[in-house]
């Protein structure tokens, strides 16, 4: 299930796809983010909303399912998978 509080799925998925393998700190994808949409809102993007391995209370429909984005390495951390 998905929550209202989450949104840009499918964008950052675009963005992050360049970036498989790194190991990003939460504020480095906000800052590939807005690069790239100035205009988000913050708080509908939260890395952690998109982890194979670690879920919220309202994630992602992509959250612990193979169309996951990240896995979460520690509180902050996330490789890009
Ligand atoms: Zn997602």
């Amino acid at each position: 299930m998905s929550s209202a509080f989450v949104r840009y799925h499918n964008e950052l998925a675009e963005l992050m796809s360049i970036h498989k393998g790194e190991i990003l700190q939460c504020q480095e994808i906000h800052a590939i983010f807005k690069k790239n949409f100035p205009d988000y809102d913050k708080k509908y993007l939260q890395p952690s909303d998109h982890c194979v391995d670690h879920t919220n209370k309202a994630p992602c429909h992509c959250s612990t399912k193979i169309t996951a984005i990240f896995s979460r390495i520690q509180r902050g951390v996330y490789r890009v998978i």
